[in-house]
């Protein structure tokens, strides 16, 4: 008999359950069995001998299986993460409902182009373009085959994905000695061990995983390498592509479930040994792991924020261990907590020899206007220049003049973002959108305040400047776009939210702004330092790494705060260190442990009243060191009112099983019904 999960997502129905073992079995098959009245997906966890269940046997056999290794990854992250072992397979199975394409496969019969007599033109032509597959002009190839011409068969044609940016092939640098002295201590890692490649910006890490890829490719062992995100960040994917060629599978959302399913099955099959891709490429199905990179490990996107809200950084260092790879991450602003836990290699220089861009602090509290004179000046004597403001929209949001109504989110309890290019105001949680107001509802007053000033504004104003300006948000479509236009123009304004600090490498830009360095700091969260930190150096990174050098400008109404003093030294060892010993005085992360619980529900109090009996459940269970905080009222989101626990733990595995425990059981209690809980290990 065999153990399996079925695949959905109802807490309540946890495998394993006992089936008959189909032929084959093994661990990682796929399955249909029929489970209560249906016929579910489901995934072969065990192997057993005996049950002691009447049993049923599985429907049929789901091909391709699972690697055998994802199966106990999916346990250890279900565990991890507060989730269940069926919500953590999901993420590993291959694109659902996608199958391998075929199409007809024409070859030449020997000898046949001398013996082609009496064929058309075209038929000629046909012949001699064989052997290839064909698409429209089957029949044609029957035809050929008829005659005894052509041998025809049906076979699987790869999906090549035409997003993935393929990169001109450049020739392999000679390394800097930082860099040889990097890629020497990566290769000679033991398996298992750590590293984090701390290079400022415009070091050369990418060619240092590159090199380490090489060698991992050379002895036999698959590499993984995870980016934020491939829309922004096509740089590093096609200098991949460029290196290695067919040998790279791309994992990419944007990409069709027939392409990812190709690209899946390429790294199944052992035909790809490099996977590039976003988070989800941590459960890329490949054998002999032997080099998995984090790169930008700063990055927020890392983070999955849909159940299991896992962390593909904590998931990518488990992957490693239980491969026996040695796991790089890499920026040049990490984590404290990767700084706290992981041996540091360097890149201390940029690897033109350029030194870091100045950055001048610009004090906005006594200024009127959203740009400073000196960096609208500076703006207008630029050749290229990138411009961060990290909010969307035209502004922030619309008052009535005469009756003081804001207008809100009728769903959450926040207000709606003007957007001009689309004529509507927005709730940028929900999705909510109506048509910009004309008139005030409540007094029907004409004259409608506008408040704040966002990127779609930001552009505008620019544009009028006479430069060519490109916009980077969330609402532009074709991102991709926008940075290779910029990229190819000989001078212009990139303008946009963090989006435009990504590790984009263009060696033309002379000045950097960050509008509102403040922007950040506001968010009541213990990471609002560490963010700002990464957020102006990473800009400043994007500044003055041509021949031509540049600056950078950084606006705010906080010049004295720590991150940005020491954003604009380019000092992140003293960041670093300070960021490190308050986190230990207030007993943050890495310090402690951090998981958060949402109760979510319709009726009023309801989220409120359970999450006091939650706090009240996790105090009576937990342990010395173990600290319960809430519960705290959240903002209302899609129409249900939000309420938060927060537990903070010195050890890590207890506090989780605390966590599990508690939500298990007033989850099952009926007082609780219709209310929703969402559980995450390490909030970001
Ligand atoms: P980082 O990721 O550390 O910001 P990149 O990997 O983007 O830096 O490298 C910056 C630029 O330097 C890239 O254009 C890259 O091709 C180039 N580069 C990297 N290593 C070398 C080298 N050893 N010699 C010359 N150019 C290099
Ligand atoms: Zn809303």
């Amino acid at each position: 008999m065999v153990q399996v999960e079925p695949i959905t997502t109802a807490r309540v129905l946890r495998g394993p359950f006992d089936y008959l073992a189909p032929e084959g079995a093994r661990v990682g098959m796929r399955l249909v069995v029929p489970f209560g009245h249906r016929d579910v997906p489901a995934v072969v966890t065990a192997l057993m001998s005996t049950s002691e269940h009447a049993l049923s046997a599985p429907r049929r056999i789901v091909e391709p299986s699972l690697p055998q290794d994802l199966v106990e990854l999916a346990f250890w992250l279900a565990d991890e993460y507060c989730s269940t072992p069926a919500r953590a397979l999901s993420l590993m199975l291959p694109p659902a409902g996608a199958r391998a394409k075929t199409a007809l496969w024409a070859e030449p019969v020997a000898g046949a182009v001398s013996e082609a007599t009496r064929l058309t033109e075209p038929q000629r032509a046909l012949l001699g373009s064989l052997p290839r597959f064909t698409g429209a002009d089957t029949a044609a190839m029957r035809r050929l085959e008829g005659r005894g011409l052509a041998r025809v068969s049906r076979r699987v044609v790869r999906r090549v994905p035409l997003q993935v940016p393929v990169g001109a092939v450049r020739e392999r640098p000679q390394l800097t000695a930082d860099q040889q002295a990097a890629v020497d201590q990566i290769v000679g890692a033991p398996g298992g061990e750590r590293l984090l490649l701390h290079g400022v910006t415009g070091s050369g890490k990418t060619e240092v995983y590159l090199r380490a890829a090489e060698h991992a490719l050379a002895h036999g062992s698959g590499v993984i390498v995870l980016v934020p995100e491939i829309g922004l960040t096509p740089q590093i994917v096609a200098r991949f592509t460029a290196r290695f060629g067919d040998t790279v599978a791309v994992l990419h959302s944007q990409l069709g479930a027939g392409e990812r399913f190709d690209e899946w099955m390429r790294l199944r099959r052992g035909e790809a040994r490099i996977c590039v891709g976003p988070r989800s490429a941590v459960f890329a199905p490949m054998a002999d792991v032997g080099l998995v990179v984090v790169d930008e490990e700063h990055d927020a996107s890392y983070k999955h924020e849909g159940d299991p809200r896992y962390d593909a950084r904590g998931v990518a260092q488990r992957r490693a261990q239980q491969a026996g790879a040695v796991l790089v991450v890499g920026s040049a602003t990490p984590r404290p907590e990767s700084v706290h836990a992981i041996p540091r290699v360097r890149l201390p220089a940029r690897v033109d020899g350029q030194v870091m861009p100045p950055v001048r602090v610009i004090d906005m509290r006594s200024a009127s206007h959203v740009l400073h004179p000196d960096t609208h000046d500076a703006l207008m004597a630029c050749r290229k220049a990138i411009v961060l403001l990290n909010r969307r929209g035209w502004s922030n949001f619309l008052t009535c003049h005469t009756c003081g109504r804001a207008w809100g989110c009728p769903d959450c309890d926040v207000t709606l973002v003007l957007h001009r290019d689309r004529a509507t105001v927005a709730c940028h949680h929900c999705g909510y959108r109506e048509p910009v107001p004309r008139r005030c509802p409540d007094c029907r007053g004409v004259s409608i305040a506008r408040h704040g000033i966002g990127t779609e504004r930001l552009a505008d104003d620019l544009a009028a400047t006479g430069a060519p300006v490109f916009r980077l948000d969330a609402d532009v479509a074709a991102g991709a776009r926008v940075l290779a236009a910029f990229g190819a123009a000989p001078r212009g304004i990139l303008v946009g939210t963090q989006m435009v600090a990504k590790g984009h490498d263009f060696p033309d830009v002379d000045l950097g702004v960050v509008v509102d360095a403040d922007s950040t700091l506001r968010f009541p969260d213990f990471r609002a330092q560490e963010r700002t930190f990464a957020l102006v150096t990473q800009l400043a990174g994007r500044a003055g790494r041509g021949r031509a050098g540049g600056r950078v400008l950084v606006q705010t109404m906080a010049p004295d705060a720590e991150a940005i003093r020491y954003a604009a030294r380019h000092d992140s060892d003293a960041f670093l260190r300070a960021e490190l010993e308050r986190r230990r005085a207030l007993r943050y992360p890495p310090f402690a442990t951090l998981i958060r619980v949402v109760c979510g529900a319709e009726a009023a109090g309801a989220a409120f009243a359970t999450a006091a009996a939650m706090v009240g459940a996790l105090r009576a269970g937990a342990g010395a060191g173990v600290r319960v905080l809430g519960p705290a009222t959240l903002f209302r989101l899609r129409g249900r009112e939000r309420a938060q626990v927060l537990v903070k733990a010195g050890e890590r595995s207890p506090a989780v099983a605390l966590v599990r425990g508690v939500v298990d059981a007033i989850a099952a209690d009926r007082i609780h019904r219709g209310v929703t809980f969402s559980v995450d290990v390490d909030p970001q």
